[in-house]
Order: C-alpha cells, then sequence, then structure tokens
C-alpha cells in the first residue's frame, strides 16, 4: 500500500535542487526531528534542537529572493517541506510553516528599505509570527481593537492578541491592528512589521491544547509600544488586502501540515498490523481491517494529489484557489 503513496510523491513536479533539498530535510526529519518528537510533545518544551537543525540547513532562505540573502523554491517544494517536517513532529511542522505566514507579505508588499532590513534575517533563520486574532475578533478579523496610533515619525500600539503561532519566541511578527486616525471596521485595518525586544511588548500565556504542545500558542500585550513608521506595510488602512493575501497563501500549508499526520499515521498503523497478530495469522490478514485500511489510503491518496495539483497551479501563478481549500477541507472531514 505505501508504494502507492511513494509513487504519488515520485510524480511531485520538483527541480534537481529542490529534490535534494528535500532529501536532506527527511535526513533531519529522521535523524533530529522525529526522534525528539515524543519528548517535545510530553514536556512541551519549545523544539530549539529541532529549529537549529532547520537553520543549519538554511531552509528559510527558500522564503526569500536571491537578493536579499535567500535562494528562493518553488511554493510546491515549500509544502513538501511542511509535509515531512510535519510527518517527524507536528509541532517543528506548525512551527516552520508559520515563518513563512508570517513573513511573505514583506515580500510581496515591503518597501525596497523594509526589504533590505528583515529579508536577510528571515532567510538567516528568524522566527516568525502573524498576529491577527484578537479575544472579539476570530473568524471574523475585522472585530480586531488593537490600535495604531500615529505619532510624529513613529507609531503607537496599544491592545492584545491571542492564539498567536510562535508569538513568546517570535523574532519578528507581521502584526495587523487598527489606524486610529481611520474609521471603519474594515478600512482602519494596517499590517506593520513588529520586532522582537520593544519595549511595552510582553507574552501574557500559553495555551494549554490538546496537541502539538511543543508548538507555542500564545497570548500577547502590548502596551503603548514605539515603532518607527517606517515598519508600516504599505499605506495606513491597506492592512485587510494584506490580512487576505497572506491567509490565502497560507491555509495550504495546513493541510500540507495536517496531511503529513495522517501520513504519519497512517504509515505507523500499516506497520502495526504487518506485525500484530492474533487468532494465528497478522491482523492485516482480516478484511474487517483491509477495509479500513483501503478507505484510509483512498482518503489520504486522493487529499495529497489535490494538495500537489494546488501547489503546481499556484506555482503556474494560480491566484484564486480558494476552491481547491473547500475540497480539501471537505474531503478530510
Ligand atoms: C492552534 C492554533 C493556532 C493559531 N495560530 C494563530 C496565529 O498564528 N495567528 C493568528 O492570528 N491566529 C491564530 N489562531 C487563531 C485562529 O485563526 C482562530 O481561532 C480562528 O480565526 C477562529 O476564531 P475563533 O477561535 O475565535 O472562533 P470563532 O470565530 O468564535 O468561531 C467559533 C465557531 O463559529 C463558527 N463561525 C464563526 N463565524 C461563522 C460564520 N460567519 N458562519 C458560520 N460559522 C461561523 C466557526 O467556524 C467556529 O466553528 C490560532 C488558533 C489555534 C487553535
Amino acid at each position: 500500500m505505501q508504494t502507492i503513496f511513494e509513487k504519488l510523491d515520485q510524480q511531485i513536479v520538483l527541480n534537481p535542487e529542490e529534490s535534494q533539498l528535500i532529501q536532506s530535510v527527511q535526513s533531519i526529519c529522521k535523524n533530529v526531528i522525529a526522534p525528539n518528537a515524543a519528548r517535545f510533545d510530553e514536556t512541551g518544551e519549545f523544539p530549539w534542537e529541532n529549529i537549529h537543525a532547520i537553520n543549519e540547513l538554511g531552509l528559510n532562505a527558500m522564503f526569500v529572493p536571491e537578493e536579499y540573502g535567500g535562494a528562493p523554491l518553488s511554493y510546491t517544494a515549500y509544502l513538501y517541506c511542511v509535509r515531512e517536517i510535519s510527518k517527524a513532529c507536528a509541532s517543528t511542522g506548525i512551527i516552520w510553516a508559520t515563518n513563512f505566514h508570517g513573513m511573505k507579505p514583506i515580500i510581496d508588499f515591503g518597501t525596497e528599505d523594509q526589504k533590505q532590513k528583515f529579508l536577510p534575517r528571515i532567510a538567516a533563520g528568524a522566527i516568525g509570527s502573524l498576529a491577527i486574532t484578537e479575544p472579539h475578533a476570530g473568524s471574523d478579523a475585522t472585530g480586531m481593537r488593537l490600535s495604531f496610533t500615529p505619532d510624529g515619525d513613529d507609531i503607537i500600539i496599544h491592545g492584545n492578541k491571542i492564539f498567536i503561532s510562535n508569538g513568546d519566541v517570535a523574532d519578528l511578527y507581521l502584526l495587523f491592528g487598527k489606524w486610529s486616525e481611520i474609521s471603519g471596521s474594515k478600512d482602519a485595518i494596517s499590517a506593520l512589521i513588529f520586532e522582537k525586544g520593544t519595549p511595552g511588548f510582553s507574552v501574557v500565556g500559553l495555551e494549554k491544547k490538546m496537541g502539538h504542545h511543543a508548538a507555542s500558542t500564545a497570548s500577547i500585550s502590548f502596551d503603548q509600544c514605539r515603532v518607527p513608521r517606517s515598519n508600516l506595510l504599505c499605506n495606513p488602512g491597506d492592512g485587510l488586502k494584506i490580512l487576505l493575501s497572506s491567509l490565502n497563501k497560507s491555509r495550504p500549508s495546513v493541510a500540507a501540515h495536517a496531511l503529513g499526520i495522517a501520513r504519519a499515521a497512517f504509515e505507523d498503523g500499516v506497520d502495526y498490523i504487518n506485525e500484530r497478530q492474533q487468532s494465528g495469522k497478522k491482523i492485516i490478514e482480516f478484511q474487517g481491517i483491509q477495509f479500513q485500511l483501503a478507505d484510509l489510503a483512498s482518503e489520504l491518496y486522493l487529499c495529497e494529489s489535490l494538495l500537489w495539483s494546488l501547489g503546481t497551479s499556484v506555482d503556474h501563478g494560480a491566484k484564486d484557489f480558494i476552491w481547491w481549500l473547500w475540497l480539501l477541507s471537505g474531503l478530510s472531514r
């Protein structure tokens, strides 16, 4: 059965450089990330050892154009890396994938100065975070209340965010808030880059989750934090388009993450049913187990096929791929 998945993997469109990188990722997954996964999940400790191994490989460089110290690769290669890392450790998968979610908008919307200031740091392994959600603003992000108040050459930030992946450890945050001089729940939304170490910032708490214990999900607070106005992305009020664009490109990696976990569970299950014996037989020989296995394999194959088809389309310039995500989320229920 696993041969089907090996064949599917072979059909993923990658160039030789990307294939070589995937092999290096698989190697650190096997030698460092997977052996650490259970320990980090039990302790809930942030998996620095895994992040250092990822950074030694220079994996963040794939997000960043060459002129800013990066080595850009395809979106498919990014999804593949997310799936591989998540197969080995679901927490480390989220942490690494989030770097891209938070930092891609700097490439898409940043000024030349912002790119020169921040992108080399990302390429070198900075941890990124995307901060949208607030206690009163979940699915409807336009309800956010965190304020950006202009003050000469600075912006004063005041408010709170919750459920922020990497929120306690990030070096750079893509932070969304409302511009104080603009009214209207959508029109006021603005985005800026917030740097670690800015006075007034604090981590209020960490969520106790049902899983992914080593991937932190933080409540963070901004108490009159002052940042230079040059950290604002685009203009005041341009935040909603940045927000929607960053979510658009980040959601397929959530699918890659989930499919990495599913694939690992499937492979472990197949190993187990080939080893476990009852009534004098390996349990894979019971037809009831074979039916379940066939159902699981079909669903997994279908979802993975959709993911790689989506990756190829994005690499060919597709901008509108929401229907793929509906299909993926419908199938994975
Ligand atoms: C592990 C984890 C990591 C996260 N990481 C980040 C992060 O890095 N950055 C960040 O900004 N946020 C993050 N979030 C927050 C996440 O984006 C929000 O949880 C999400 O937006 C949903 O908001 P909510 O939890 O307030 O749910 P609610 O919006 O309160 O929704 C509750 C329920 O109502 C349903 N619902 C809401 N609106 C509608 C509607 N219009 N029609 C039909 N049903 C509806 C929802 O589907 C859901 O079932 C994270 C959350 C989790 C759990």
